[in-house]
């Protein structure tokens, strides 16, 4: 208790994937205050300014307090208006709806959409509900939008996800390199850090790459603007730099590297043993190898010469050379960062591969200040998305719904018969709204997401799935999102510290908090709602027959007996939550539901590369890094010394890959899905603003945010707004063959767009520029390019 009679307690930042602990100030019953934990690695005691004003995203005006259901004549109505129910009307509606759809059209019939801003538990939880309980694998987080492409990038390259580096690298490198990065305004406590680095250490570089010149460019050593999507054949002439300047590390080469062609599209970017991936390798067998030597694979990247690259991507040659010698340099330490630039890409993974190609041609990797890093967007992109496995294909820990052994280590573990987990996966992100929209699923729960707002072709793709009359959406959300208005029905939700909770960051640092007040009203966190909703359910209504007739003691048994009040879940008393807190979800159920559910899910990790803390070590520290093995995190993967699973003697082990080998790619420039041309003839790239996050819905309700920076606007070059006759501040309409959205000119600012492209942020809920956008995908992660389509602008 401070002299102002606060009390104050430690949490993760509930917005951006950096994960800054916060120490958040209560008061009689509110939260009234947080500023940035100086005990914190990560931050150090600074917040940027979302974090500064995180007490407020719980007090919006609007806030929703009981569930709504579209209703008129005193019944659920499709096109009824929104009417105050009870949990128990809302839950009975929603299980009929859920239960028709499987019994019309079996499990595949319904979906639920999450994101990685669930807690470690609620996204665990969801996972098990629909893949256990419902036996269906449509499940998605909105990461599939996010870093899906980071991920299959990681699984092809080295067998396992996530980065081998963590922040410490900023610290301890002599270079930056930024691909498709705008940290200043996406991950700001990051970039003041990396900005430490440079002004710190004078012979320090920074290097920036993107299609439009941004903030990161006000310390740019070496600024690059490129032509969009040319990234694929600057990264190949670097590789080709290094090779023909004869500055390839053969130690390290020779021992832990394998070359291969990978210009499959076979394939999820799974484990090796994979079905898919096997069907790959064979079909590559039969007609020659998938394997290649290093003299192939410096024939392949030759043909990005110097002069060729700098003509296709537009930048000059001297800077091409000096960024490739921020790699070859043997001197020289280099970190690589990137986030939506390069992961929101038709060949996203290629990027992600194709950067790691470099680091492993000079061996800098793994080591302090020598990264190749992947940043995520959301608190727990990582934490639950991915290691918990809410995407369609897989389950915790890296493992895949496809592989037998997988499935029956996830049965074994959740104590359910065999074959009730589907082989098969589930539709990804893109897929749910066209399968809602076909009438192939009926009954959908989105749950801590925007998706109304955040999807691409919002026109022809998502809206006509939300409305279909044989569709019914579900939405949680503490407010009243452009996703909930399209809903029939909306549930309230508590947020952040209202509930207890666990996040993972970009640097597999997990952190815990505490609840620290009452959500407002009836609302009710995401975990209580999806434990309660399996009440309503036995197995005899969802599980198949035939694996019910072969295990006679699951008939009749709810899904919540199975699931969660199951002798696993459920074996840590209510008296083990901590006395100095509230917690609303445990008292409800008498047991510590978040701790059961946390020390289950950690089975899957342990002693399989992604080895979890005891539940209470997370409430006393400031985080930790998977892997924690003997009580100790990991700061750098797969070197010995550093990395609990590498053996003695064999320096680096790339232990996700089954000969210890990581992987160098040859993968070609391949052109995008949509270019400008003469109708449609400015690019156009979308993107977040530092002021706000995501699509605002908490951000734009924190006054001092939304005044700083209150309507999205088209930040375009001078030169094409006067040839268009248009002046900054004009009203003009954003067009493109999908859709349009009224905004306004901006040619001053944070943003200086080449000529030709137009950058528009996406977090304005009046100006929905993903009714404009492309939903084109990477064919093997399946994550949309948000970044590059083509889009006129006109005078309205
Ligand atoms: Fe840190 Fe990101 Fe939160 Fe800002 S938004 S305080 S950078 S976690």
């Amino acid at each position: 208790r401070s002299r102002t009679n606060l009390t104050w307690s430690k949490a993760a930042c509930r917005f951006c994937g950096t994960g800054c602990s916060v120490m958040v100030g209560t008061k009689d019953g509110k939260v009234v205050a947080s500023h940035g934990d100086v005990k914190a690695e990560v931050n150090r005691g600074l917040n940027c300014v979302k974090g500064y004003f995180l007490s407020k995203i719980l007090y919006g005006e609007d806030r929703l307090k009981t569930p709504l259901l579209r209703m008129k004549d005193g019944q659920y109505d499709k096109n009824g208006d929104f009417a105050p129910v009870s949990w128990e009307t809302a839950f009975d509606v929603m299980a009929e709806k859920f239960k028709e759809a499987i019994r019309k059209n079996g499990p595949t019939a319904i979906g639920m959409f999450g994101s990685g801003q669930w807690t470690v538990w609620e996204g665990y939880a969801a996972s098990k509900l629909m893949k256990a309980g419902f036996g269906s694998n449509n499940i998605e987080p909105n990461a599939r939008h996010c870093m899906a492409s980071a991920v299959a990038g990681f699984m092809r390259t080295f067998g396992i996800d996530e980065p081998m580096g963590c922040y410490d690298d900023i610290e301890a490198t002599d270079a930056f390199v930024l691909w498709g990065s705008n940290m200043a305004e996406m991950h700001p406590i990051l970039w003041t850090r990396l900005t430490d680095r440079r002004l710190s250490a004078p012979d320090t570089r920074v290097a920036v790459l993107s299609t439009y010149e941004h903030r990161c460019f006000d310390l740019a050593d070496i600024p690059m603007v490129f032509t969009p999507q040319t990234d694929l054949a600057i990264l190949n002439f670097i590789a080709n730099y290094i090779i023909q300047n004869d500055r390839v590390n053969w130690d390290f080469v020779d021992q832990h590297v394998n070359f291969r062609r990978g210009n499959t599209d076979i394939g999820y970017g799974l484990r090796p043993e994979h079905p898919l991936e096997q069907k790959a390798a064979n079909a590559d067998k039969a007609g020659g190898s998938q394997e290649m030597t290093f003299e192939e694979f410096r024939e392949f990247v030759a043909e990005y010469s110097l002069e060729k690259v700098s003509e296709l991507s537009g930048v000059p040659e001297q800077q091409l050379v000096e960024l490739a010698e921020l790699y070859a340099d043997p001197d020289r330490k280099v970190v690589s960062f990137w986030t939506m630039g390069f992961n929101q890409h038709t060949r996203g993974v290629w990027c992600n591969n194709l950067i790691y190609n470099i680091h492993l041609l000079v061996g800098k990797i793994a080591t302090p200040g020598n990264s190749p890093f992947s940043l995520t967007g959301q608190p727990s992109a990582c934490g639950t998305a991915r290691e918990v496995g809410t995407f369609s294909h897989r389950l915790p820990a890296d493992m895949v719904v496809t592989n037998p052994k997988h499935r029956a280590f996830a049965e074994k573990v959740w104590n359910i018969p065999a074959g009730v987990i589907p082989p098969k996966p589930g539709f990804h992100a893109a897929q749910h709204n066209r399968m809602l929209k076909d009438g192939k699923i009926n009954a959908y729960w989105v749950q801590c997401n925007n998706n109304m707002q955040a999807a691409a072709n919002l026109n022809e793709e998502t809206w006509p799935g939300y409305r279909n009359p044989e569709a019914f959406i579900v939405v949680s959300d503490p407010y009243p999102t452009v996703t909930a208005g399209a809903a029939d029905l909306i549930l309230p939700t508590a947020m952040w510290v209202e509930k207890e909770g666990a996040y993972g960051n970009a640097e597999r640092r997990t952190q815990f908090w505490h609840q620290l007040v009452k959500a407002p009203g009836e609302s009710r966190s995401d975990l209580w709602q999806l434990v309660e909703f399996s009440k309503r359910f036995t197995t005899d209504e969802v599980w198949p027959k035939e694996v019910l007739s072969a295990n006679p003691a699951f008939k009749g048994k709810t899904l919540y007996e199975v699931l969660f009040r199951n002798g696993s879940v459920d074996r840590f008393p209510l008296s083990e939550t901590s006395p100095d807190y509230d917690n609303d979800e445990s008292a409800d159920f008498g047991f510590y539901l978040q701790k059961g559910l946390f020390e289950e899910y950690a089975i899957f990790g342990r002693d399989h590369g992604h080895d979890l803390a005891p539940f209470e070590r997370y409430h006393e520290e400031r985080g930790l890094r998977w892997p924690v093995v003997d009580g100790k995190e990991t700061r750098w993967r797969f070197r010995e010394g550093s990395d609990p699973y590498v053996g003695k003697g064999k320096g680096y082990e790339f232990y996700g890959k089954p000969d210890g080998r990581a992987v160098i790619f040859a993968l070609p420039y391949e052109p995008p899905a949509e270019s400008p041309d003469e109708e449609y003839d400015l690019w156009l790239c979308t993107g977040r603003v530092l002021e706000h996050w995501h699509s605002g819905s908490m951000t734009q309700r924190v006054p001092e945010l939304y005044k700083s920076f209150p309507d999205a606007v088209v930040y375009m070059h001078p030169k094409d707004a006067e040839s268009r006759g248009l002046r900054r501040g004009q009203e003009i309409r954003v067009v493109s063959r999908r859709g349009e959205i009224v905004s306004r000119v901006e040619t001053r600012g944070r943003n200086k767009p080449p000529e030709g492209l137009v950058y528009v942020p996406w977090f304005d809920a009046s100006q929905l520029i993903n009714k404009v956008t492309l939903d084109a995908t990477d064919p093997i992660s399946k994550q949309t390019d948000y970044k590059k389509c083509a889009v006129k602008i006109v005078a309205t």
